[in-house]
């Protein structure tokens, strides 16, 4: 009896869940090797004093991308958790606590937009309709590339409708073109936060995150984001994928077979992918001169930014918050150079707050709320608890001036993360939080490439590389990487067991 091939997947975020799942299904024989002592990677989730926090993502946008995934197994996203749509998605808060909400309905969002600028509903239709454009060819077609040649990238639809993609335009002029009120503007802008860059160096082309996030609208597994990675794992297991937690990997070496070598063991595989922060794997793992890139590489690259953030528990209601709260009360373009232009502690930071127990009761005790505050910060920045303390006293009065509530004497459970829990818990470049920022000369085939030019079968999944950062960015990488093993280490004459 003939062996099947055998296939490493370094870490268990979503890009490798989702490879791990579409190998095993295809009859490969997958070891997925995780250094946490949880799968998941930023979708880990942790229980405490009845409270469940989700580490990382809170935003559940393109909803047909999990469903496409799951389609692929036979499966239907519903078979493993409930979504719920959330109305309001989300809401804004301004200067002097003015709070805009938006709703679920394209209508009454229509209306919304027209009650704060004459001849915004109009406006809005129009940025819609080419941000759906771009929708679609980017996440039906173009983000299911590996990035080997620009070639791949030209299709009927992008030759007929190249200059609707809008890669050469910035995104902050092009929603100027539509909207004059700050607000708008604010509203308008604030999905770019998700790519990591200043609105003004993000390509157009990225509206189609608009398309997604108030178009489709924004929703919330129950239970909470780990209910994806479960899911995952179920089919991955079903196929006969292993995982094994605990099991960081120190170095992998090439001679006729991938050589990896964990905490515990050694193991020699066919084929490899490297689904860990893409920077650790190419200038910590592998063995000199494997690498893809050199320490100077990663120096010029933009990063995603990093962020504080703190997990809290109260045990009381917060009426004036919703699931999603954007606090922009403070200057958007100031915060951002502190990001980005000139990388410091933010003199006076926008912030986020997820209140995922106005959805979910089995987030918190009965009574209390669930609180994940975000606070974006430039990737690297020194990371010590004084700051932590410092910007935790800031966030707190902002928030208790808002919804008029005092809150610090009701907070029954805390915790920070920030930098160096990002370093230590998933060897992230400078802690950065979502990868490399999405701009033009980061989007597409420039980013890190996806096959190791060096060994053969090894390639990379994950926000680092095609298509970018994003839950459902990584599980499509996470695929792409997949087939591309699929294609180029057939097992054709081997008889699998
Ligand atoms: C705070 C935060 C909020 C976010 N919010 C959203 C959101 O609302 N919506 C959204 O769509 N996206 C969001 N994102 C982005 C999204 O979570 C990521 O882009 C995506 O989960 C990345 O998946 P990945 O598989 O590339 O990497 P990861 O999830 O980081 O997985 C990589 C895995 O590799 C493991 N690893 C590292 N080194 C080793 C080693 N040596 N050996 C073995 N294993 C190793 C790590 O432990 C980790 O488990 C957020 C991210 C963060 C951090």
């Amino acid at each position: 009896m003939l062996k099947r091939k055998h296939i490493g997947i370094i870490g268990s975020g979503v890009s490798g869940l989702s490879a791990a799942a579409t190998l095993a299904s295809k009859g490969y024989n997958v070891s997925v090797l995780e250094k946490n002592d949880q799968l998941g990677g930023r979708l880990r989730q942790f229980k405490e004093q009845g409270f469940t926090f989700d580490m990382g993502p809170s935003w559940y946008w393109m909803p047909d991308v999990f469903e496409k995934f799951f389609n692929s197994f036979n499966h239907t996203t519903s078979d493993f958790y409930k979504l719920v749509k959330l109305d309001p998605g989300f809401q804004v808060i301004f200067k002097n606590s003015e709070a805009i909400q938006i709703p679920a309905s394209w209508d009454q969002l229509l209306q919304l937009f027209e009650s704060i600028e004459v001849g915004a509903a109009d406006n809005l239709k129009k940025f819609m309709l080419g941000a759906e454009y771009k929708y679609h060819v980017g996440i039906n077609d173009l983000v299911y590339k590996p990035g080997r040649s620009f070639s791949e990238l030209i299709t009927s639809q992008t030759l007929k409708g190249f200059f609707k993609l809008q890669l050469f335009s910035s995104f902050s002029s092009h929603v100027r073109k539509y909207f004059k009120d700050e607000r708008l503007i604010a509203l308008m802008e604030f999905p770019v936060l998700f790519l990591g860059a200043k609105p003004s160096d993000t390509p157009a082309l990225y509206s189609l995150m608009n398309y997604s996030g108030l178009k489709q609208g924004t929703f919330y597994p129950l239970e909470g984001f780990s209910k994806i990675t479960d899911a995952m794992v179920q089919i991955g297991k079903e196929n006969g994928a292993q995982y094994f937690t605990s099991e960081a990997v120190t170095s992998i070496n090439y001679t006729d077979q991938i050589n990896i070598k964990t905490i515990t063991r050694t193991i020699n595989v066919d084929g490899m992918i490297a689904s860990a922060d893409y920077q650790h794997v190419d200038a910590k793992l592998l063995q000199p001169g494997l690498n893809n890139y050199d320490e100077s590489y990663w120096k010029t690259k933009t990063f995603a930014p990093s962020c504080l953030i703190f997990y809290l528990g109260i045990n009381k209601k917060l009426d004036k918050l919703q699931h999603h709260n954007l606090f922009f009360d403070e200057d958007f373009e100031t915060h951002a150079n502190d990001i980005y232009t000139t990388p410091r502690w933010p003199s006076n930071p926008l912030f986020y707050v997820c209140c995922p127990s106005k959805t979910d009761p089995s987030v918190a005790p009965l009574g209390s709320e669930n609180l994940f505050i975000l606070m974006p910060i430039a990737a690297g920045l020194e990371d010590d608890g004084t700051m932590r303390f410092e910007y935790f006293k800031k966030l707190l009065q902002r928030l208790e001036k808002f919804t008029n509530e005092t809150i610090e004497q009701n907070i029954v459970f805390q915790r920070s993360y920030c930098v160096k829990d990002f370093e230590k818990d998933y060897n992230s470049y400078k802690g950065n939080a979502y990868g490399l920022a999405n701009t033009l000369m980061q989007t597409a085939n420039f980013k890190p490439k996806m096959y190791n030019k060096n060994i053969k079968n090894f390639y990379y999944a994950g926000q680092l590389t095609v298509p970018g950062p994003g839950v459902p960015p990584a599980i499509i990488s996470g695929q792409v990487a997949a087939a591309e093993m699929i294609k180029n280490l057939k097992y054709t004459n081997e008889t699998v067991i």
